[in-house]
């Protein structure tokens, strides 16, 4: 691996042995071998080409993954705040995968815009909501996104119009597609309206959700019956804690690292949580958060 990694050095920013808990909100995870951060489409092309005969994973803010305490081996490429350059033309905005929903939804509301606010809390990449159809309070990606732009490790390149989103899923999920450009279409709307929408929904999610502490969000997704969270609650387990992993007291369908947790932790919890919860309810609850690289 040491040529396929000297070679992405001369390509693009890209640090060895890199600590993962400083690339995912969950703050968990042992080092990658090499994780490298290109800052556009020529230079992603050239690292997937580098790394084509060894493992590789593209991530974006890492909101929505749990990385092993062995770490990965390979090659993570970043797609994050290199990669993220943003611009409004019309009703519609184009953005680097990188770029946050955050910073694309601050442009809408100033253009006036409407649309971001129900996703504008959401800590994602527009690339990783893409992938997940990250969605909250009444809206999801599927509402707002016309087309993507994509390259795939055998050079291929496209441009999609066909997502097959459903809830926290994307047709690109699982495939060698990597998304480089997301086009929104959003609808005019007056930016004062907008303003009071976005802060609404920030003061909503402060008040239900653990943000203080490192989490992945929703450890679980939605059940065909029902809730997570009010299941785990039913079940008892608000606040139950393995090492230093724990189900959030302030919002049970969390999982938060308390301080010190491991991967395995986290991985032990949400078992006990699945165990508990189909014994009580009996629905097998699926996670949500996405498990990379080497677990002991
Ligand atoms: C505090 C908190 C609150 C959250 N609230 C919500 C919420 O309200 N709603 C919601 O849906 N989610 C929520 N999440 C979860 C998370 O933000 C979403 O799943 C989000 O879509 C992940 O985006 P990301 O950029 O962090 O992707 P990552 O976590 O880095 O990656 C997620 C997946 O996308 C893939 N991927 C990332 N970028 C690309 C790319 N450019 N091309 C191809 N594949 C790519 C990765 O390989 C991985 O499979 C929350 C998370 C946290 C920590």
């Amino acid at each position: 691996m040491e040529a396929v990694f000297s070679a992405i050095e001369k390509i693009c920013p890209s640090k060895r042995g890199a600590d993962m808990k400083k690339y995912t909100s969950f703050k968990i995870g042992g080092p990658a071998d090499l994780l490298a951060e290109p800052e556009n489409t020529a230079q992603l092309r050239a690292v997937l080409e580098a790394c084509k005969a060894v493992p590789h994973l593209v991530i974006g803010n890492g909101t929505n993954l749990l990385v092993g305490d062995g770490g990965y081996r390979g090659v993570i490429i970043r797609m994050g705040s290199r990669f993220s350059s943003i611009r409004a033309e019309g009703n519609r905005i184009y953005a680097d995968a990188g770029a946050s929903l955050g910073a694309v939804s601050r442009m809408a509301m100033e253009k006036g815009l409407c649309g971001m606010a129900p996703l504008s809390g959401i800590p994602a990449t527009c690339g990783g909501a893409v992938i997940m159809n990250a969605g909250a309070y009444g809206g999801e990606m599927a509402d707002v996104i016309e087309s993507v732009r994509f390259v795939t490790p055998d050079g291929e390149e496209g441009e999609s119009f066909d997502h097959g989103f459903s809830y926290r899923h994307s047709v690109y999920m699982g495939k060698d597609m990597i998304i480089t450009d997301v086009v929104f279409k959003l609808w005019a709307g007056e930016s004062d309206a907008i303003r009071r929408e976005m802060e609404e929904l920030s003061v909503k999610r402060r008040e239900k959700q653990p943000l203080t502490l490192p989490s992945a969000g929703s450890a679980f997704k939605r059940p065909k019956d029902g809730f997570a969270a009010k299941m785990i609650d039913e079940a008892g387990l608000r606040g139950f804690s393995i090492g230093g992993a724990a189900v959030s007291e302030k919002h049970a369908g969390f999982v938060v690292n308390t301080g010190n947790a491991t991967a395995k932790d986290v991985r032990r919890l949400l078992l006990a949580v699945q165990e508990k919860v189909r014994e009580t309810h009996g629905v097998l609850l699926e996670p949500e958060i996405q498990f990379v690289g080497e677990f002991t």
